[in-house]
């Protein structure tokens, strides 16, 4: 049977060693969800949501558990994956109550022997992708939908961070959610997504991960026309208005920038600075990068961990050096630390200066806690650059004249604004990107509308 080792990416250290899924026991975990589902979508929509309250309170009991895990599978400083545990939890208790709001309607028809009615009723199987960057609450945000709506839900973890996932959908079982209504699988994902997506059990594929796996998922689930659900890459634009209060910008620029080492989807990437503040904020930002503290995140001083791999070391490494060759200077940071042995991987919070449209951190995102300073003279300018990607996830802008927040607003092409917000993530809010930054919405009202299939009778004859 094929092993998956869980590594902690501060230390090296081995965490875990799990036994990976086969092809045919995945088949078997999606035949028992399938089944589960004639059963679960029946049971009342309070019975549901007080299975779903429980399981958000058995996280609460055990939160510092959860969040060690999440940290030494994960590397984040301890104090991040306790707020992401918190998050977490939010989203079950949040459509936990939601799913006593799935209406129908009637509809007038055009005679009066008829009536029409339109019913909602949960859409069967969903399979879950999840990634490393937040391991507890990008499956919470997926399977609190799904299962207050009466899905089954299935989910394959990232496997560099399997074991909060894996405590989690434990928790639920011991929370008193049947063991067929929500499972686990564990594998590598090039070889859990064609088993999911080609299987007819499965009505539905709700992703959190990259572009290109994103595209490759639709392709693949074409075959069976499964209903998708996308959340992919960002390349967030960070736009500063020179009437900014720039003491507030560093406060919403630092945590927006180099929480989580800069590893995620929402993360400001573009720093696009009116010229007359910029030589303020480039100032005030580098004193402010400088004084994180790069480390374990065991360790309560540490602001910035480790990056997650190899892999995604060297592309943060490889921009830096592709800015540098191309003229940016560094301001603070720049320094990278792999320790071979260990397979460790650490970069200090970096400020880039004198950047250019024609570097690579300017148009690929970067996942990593790098900070990137472009100037603009009009607001038109920062417009094109903020808009000019194939991404629309985040994007930010700092001012307080309305007349320019509102004007910004209707013209950046993105799914989520924060305007003087550097975190706008919350349970009862639509999150989700435009273009290729993803499909569909999670959170809010529009988060369960995905979980949803929508059944029009016609009586007749009446
Ligand atoms: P990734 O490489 O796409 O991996 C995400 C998940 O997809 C993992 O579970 C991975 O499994 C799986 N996977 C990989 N190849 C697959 C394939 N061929 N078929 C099916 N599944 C496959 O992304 P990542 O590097 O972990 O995460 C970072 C990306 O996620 C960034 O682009 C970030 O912007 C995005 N993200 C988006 C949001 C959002 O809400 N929009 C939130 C967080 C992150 P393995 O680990 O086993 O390879």
């Amino acid at each position: 049977m094929n092993e998956l080792k869980v590594f902690n990416p501060a230390t090296g250290d081995l965490l875990a060693t799990l036994s990976m899924d086969s092809k045919e026991m995945i088949e078997t975990k999606l035949k028992a969800g399938h089944d589960a589902f004639r059963t679960w979508r029946n049971t009342s929509v309070y019975e549901r949501a007080a299975l779903i309250d429980r399981w958000a309170d058995l996280i609460i009991e055990q939160k510092d558990v959860v969040a060690k895990i999440m940290t030494e599978e994960n590397g984040k400083p301890l104090r991040e994956s306790l707020g992401e545990v918190l998050n977490a939890v939010s989203y079950l208790t949040w459509y936990a109550e939601e799913a006593k709001r799935i209406y129908g309607r009637t509809i007038p028809a055009n005679t009066n022997n008829k009536r029409i009615m339109v019913t909602r009723q949960g859409i069967g199987l969903v399979a879950a992708i999840t990634p490393w960057n937040f391991p507890a609450a990008m499956m919470t945000r997926k399977a609190g939908p799904a299962l207050a709506a009466g899905c089954t839900f299935i989910v394959k973890p990232a496997e560099d961070t399997p074991l909060t996932m894996i405590k989690l959908v434990e928790l639920a079982h011991e929370a008193g959610i049947p063991k067929d209504v929500i499972q686990c699988v564990v594998g590598v994902g090039s070889e859990v997504g064609p088993v999911f997506t080609s299987s007819n059990y499965v009505r539905k594929i709700t992703f959190t991960g990259s572009t290109p796996v994103g595209k490759r998922l639709i392709s693949e689930g074409a075959n069976t026309v499964k209903h998708m659900s996308m959340e992919l890459g960002g390349h967030a634009p960070f736009i500063i208005c020179e009437d900014a209060d720039i003491d507030f910008v560093i406060t919403q620029a630092i945590a927006s920038k180099f929480r989580n080492a800069g590893q995620t989807c929402i993360c400001a990437n573009r720093f696009i600075v009116h010229k007359n503040v910029l030589a303020e904020f480039t100032e005030k930002f580098t004193a402010a990068a400088k004084a994180l503290k790069l480390g374990n995140g065991m360790d309560p001083t540490t602001d910035v961990g480790p990056l997650i791999n190899k892999k995604g070391f060297d592309k943060v490494v490889e921009q830096i050096e592709d800015a540098k060759a191309k003229g940016a200077s560094v301001l603070v940071g720049g320094t990278s630390f792999e320790d071979k042995e260990k397979k460790t991987y650490f970069v200090s919070p970096t400020v880039l200066g004198d950047v250019t449209l024609d570097m690579q951190i300017m148009s690929e995102e970067t996942f990593g806690p790098v900070a990137p300073i472009i100037a603009y003279d009009d607001l038109d300018t920062a417009l094109e650059i903020a808009n000019g990607t194939p991404f629309g996830l985040a994007a930010y802008y700092f001012t307080n004249d309305y007349k320019r927040g509102i004007y910004l607003q209707d013209h950046l092409n993105f799914g989520i604004i924060g305007w003087n917000d550097g975190l706008p993530t919350t349970a009862q809010a639509p999150f989700g990107g435009f273009k290729e930054s993803g499909l569909g919405r999670e959170g809010g009202i529009e988060g369960i509308e995905p979980y949803l299939e929508t059944k029009y009778l016609s009586i007749g004859n009446l």
